[in-house]
């Protein structure tokens, strides 16, 4: 057989790796490239093969990176089903009207520049309505029940405990009378994340392809993060203060509001509004209720002993959908939590927030992901003094803080540990979905506990393999 490494090659973004087996093409995910406008643009257009010669696809989990590239590959020809857990499907069709939506309202802007400038209107990578169209090729495959995309080929979705519903691929392949496993971790999760089961470890595999995001750094504890939460919110809420909190709309808003939903009921903090204010974290709200096969014993435990029926605490809060309720906070002078997306603090509703709240000495703007650099959020990250809103400079006099342990990918640790698992009996690793300096320091962890040196593949590398 042969893997074609079509993309999160050396970098995180853009994942799609295409097999060819037993004459069969599978295209495991089909993530969308980001990085600058001209290269995104041509990276997502023109795929390095025929989207309608692809038999099947197997998506890991919904994040954009994985899935966001699905409606160009509907448009150019797909046909075939795509097969992913019941809570990917549901949370990927949404996100993907919501990439429609941004790919429309980004173009808007730049065409109302080329207007003015006298150069030609640009078209969306694609809109809405085509990003609504992939809905009718899933083809949902509950954890661990086998299936056969093409001849030859059985396969099983497992945890990985990265985000709702994401798991790792497992493939039994039989090829011209020989037999082999190849291992597709996705995005690997972490032990003790909130509302998800943990990640499961691969137990032997011939060939495995594995995430190494975080190779270079180890996490801390995410129980340890979950104090630092908790402190952060008591000492803003004592001095009377707001807590502005940008985060992905998917996942990250819904751990933090279950841990404060906790936090409340145990009487660690004392009860104030909540404040959910952006439209998909809403409805990705809506999706977790709906999923519970996919929570760990301790969410389950929790829900069933909530007097209130919550589910998770997501029915207490206060979601704002429209602008107007949105803008209506800004008013409020009690103390709250406000949680908005973007994550980065570079587009959507957490900048009026920003900006209404941010030279306030009573406020806290509380940084609770990784900011690319050159963002919004980076800035206040960084502790700038200084950052510009809307065009307009503001002091940042209220309170900046971060909190990094609170990742959902594996730190070099237990991306260590995971490779470790299959010592002895894989004949080859391929890094993918990192950075050079990550796949390299965790190449080294390997090396020294007595592994051969993982391969990393360069975009567009093909290698063969066999039984
Ligand atoms: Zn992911």
């Amino acid at each position: 057989m042969r893997i074609n490494f079509d993309g999160a090659a050396q970098t995180v973004t853009g994942s799609q790796h295409l097999l060819n087996i037993n004459g069969y093409n599978l295209l495991l995910e089909c993530g969308f490239f980001q990085g600058k406008r001209q290269e995104s643009y041509e990276r997502n257009c023109n795929f390095p093969f025929d989207p309608s010669r692809i038999d099947a696809l197997i998506l890991s989990h919904a994040h954009i990176d994985h899935s966001g590239n699905l409606p160009n590959l509907v448009k150019q020809g797909y046909r075939g089903p795509i097969y992913a857990t019941p809570a990917t499907a549901h949370l990927a069709n949404m996100m993907l009207i919501d990439s429609g939506h941004i790919q429309e309202s980004d173009v808007e802007f730049v065409n109302k520049r080329n207007v003015k400038n006298g150069e030609p209107p640009i078209e969306p990578l694609y809109t809405q309505v085509e990003a609504a169209l992939v809905a009718q090729y899933f083809s949902p495959v509950n954890y661990d029940q086998p299936f056969e995309p093409i001849p030859g080929v059985n396969v099983r979705i497992l945890d990985a405990g990265h985000i709702l519903g994401s798991g790792a691929v497992v493939m039994d392949i039989e090829e011209k009378g020989h037999k082999m496993r190849l291992w597709f971790s996705g995005d690997i999760g972490r032990r003790k994340l909130p509302l998800l089961r943990d990640p499961i470890l691969p137990d032997w595999t011939d060939y495995l392809i594995m995430e190494c995001t975080y190779g270079d750094k180890p996490h801390q504890d995410p129980d340890l993060a979950y104090d630092e939460l908790r402190q952060v919110v008591g000492r803003t809420l004592k001095r009377g203060g707001k807590v502005i909190i940008p985060a992905f709309a998917v996942g990250r808003t819904q751990e933090i509001v279950y841990a404060l939903h906790q936090m409340f009921e145990s009487h660690l903090l004392p009860i104030v509004p909540v404040y959910v204010d952006s439209p998909l974290a809403v409805n990705a709200s809506d999706i977790f209720k709906m999923h519970p096969e996919c929570f760990d014993d301790q969410t389950k435990a929790f829900i069933q002993a909530d007097k209130h029926h919550t589910a998770l605490g997501f029915d207490r809060l206060v979601y704002t959908r429209s602008v107007e309720e949105s803008k209506a906070l800004n008013d409020r002078k009690d103390p709250m939590i406000i949680i908005s997306a973007s994550g980065m603090a570079e587009t959507g509703r957490i900048l009026h927030h920003l900006r209404n709240n941010i030279e306030n000495p009573k406020n806290t703007i509380l940084i609770v992901s990784w900011q690319a650099p050159y963002t919004l959020g980076r800035r206040l990250a960084d502790r700038e003094k200084k950052v510009r809103i809307f065009g307009e400079e503001y002091e940042v006099k209220a309170e900046v803080a971060t909190i990094g342990g609170l990742s959902a990918h594996a730190g070099q640790d237990f991306l260590r540990e995971y490779a470790l698992r299959v010592k002895g009996r894989v004949k080859q690793i391929y890094l993918v979905h990192g950075e050079p300096t990550a796949a390299l320091a965790l190449s080294e962890k390997l090396l020294e506990a007595g592994m051969e040196k993982p391969s990393f593949p360069e975009l567009r590398d093909c290698v063969e393999i066999s039984g």
